[in-house]
C-alpha cells in the first residue's frame, strides 16, 4: 500500500474513522503517522486560534471530497440532496443561519457539512500557510579563523523558503574595528570561483543567495577584510572560513 492521501488525513485528523487498511498502514508507517500527528496538531491550534476569513481557498478536490464523503452517508442519501446541489461557498457561520423547520435533518447535515468544511478550510489553510512560510534551515556552517585574525569565529546557517528562496545568515562573535568594511562570499570548493553576496554590517547578517548559484558547488562561506580601494575582487584577506554541511 501506498501512503496515505494527505486529505483522508485530513479528514482523520478532523474525528473521521479510518478504514482498517488505513489504521493498519499508520501503525506501520512513520511517514504517515508524524504527518497524521502535524494534522492534529495543526487541528488543534487551528480550532483555537485562526480566523476563518485569514485562510485561503482551498484547492477544488478538497470541496470535492467533502461532498463525497458527506453523499456517501446514507442520511445524506435519505434527505435527497441532488448530486448537483451548490455547495455552501465560503461557509457562512453555521450558528447565524436559522435552520429550515420543514427539514430539520437537512438543516443538521448542512451545519455538519458546513462545520466539517469550515474545519478542513482550517487545516488546508494552516497547512499552506506553515508550509509557505517556515523557513527551513537546509546547511549551515562553523566559521574558523585564518591565522592574521586569531580569535574571530563565527557561524552560518541557511534557510530555505518553499518558494525556493535561499538566504544565507552569517554571524561573526566580534565587531569590525577596521577603517574597511567585511564581504561575505560563496566560494567553490577548489577556490576556482567566487560570487560575493554584500557587504556584512555589523555582527550579523542576512543574504539571498542567487537562484543560480548551486551551493552544492559554492560549499565555502567566506567573509573578508575588504579596503576601501574601490576594487570590488577580493581583497585575499579572509577573516574565517567555513564549509556548509548539509544536514
Ligand atoms: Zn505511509
Amino acid at each position: 500500500m501506498s501512503h496515505l492521501d494527505p486529505e483522508r488525513l485530513a479528514l482523520v485528523a478532523v474525528g473521521e474513522a479510518p478504514t482498517d487498511a488505513e489504521t493498519a498502514h499508520l501503525a506501520t508507517c512513520d511517514v504517515c503517522s508524524l504527518e497524521l500527528a502535524e494534522f492534529e496538531h495543526t487541528v488543534a491550534v487551528g480550532r483555537s486560534t485562526v480566523s476563518l476569513g485569514e485562510l485561503e481557498t482551498p484547492p477544488e478536490r478538497v470541496w470535492d471530497r467533502i461532498l463525497d464523503e458527506v453523499r456517501s452517508q446514507p442520511e445524506v442519501a435519505a434527505s435527497r440532496i441532488p448530486p448537483d446541489a451548490p455547495v455552501v461557498s465560503p461557509p457562512a457561520a453555521p450558528e447565524n443561519q436559522p435552520e429550515p423547520r420543514r427539514k430539520p435533518r437537512r438543516g443538521r447535515m448542512l451545519f455538519a457539512l458546513a462545520a466539517s468544511i469550515a474545519v478542513v478550510l482550517a487545516i488546508a489553510g494552516v497547512w499552506n500557510l506553515v508550509r509557505t512560510t517556515q523557513p527551513v534551515e537546509i546547511a549551515s556552517a562553523t566559521l574558523d579563523a585564518f591565522p592574521a585574525h586569531p580569535g574571530a569565529a563565527g557561524t552560518a546557517r541557511v534557510t530555505e523558503l518553499s518558494d525556493g528562496e535561499r538566504t544565507l545568515t552569517v554571524s561573526l562573535d566580534d565587531v569590525d574595528e577596521s577603517d574597511g568594511f567585511r564581504e561575505v562570499w560563496l566560494i567553490t570548493a577548489d577556490a576556482s570561483d567566487l560570487v560575493s553576496l554584500g557587504e556584512l554590517d555589523g555582527k550579523k547578517g542576512t543574504f539571498v543567495v542567487p537562484e543560480d548559484v548551486d551551493l552544492r558547488d559554492y560549499v565555502l562561506v567566506d567573509v573578508s577584510q575588504e579596503p576601501l580601494d574601490g576594487n570590488p575582487a577580493h581583497s585575499g584577506d579572509s577573516i574565517v572560513r567555513g564549509q556548509l554541511d548539509f544536514s
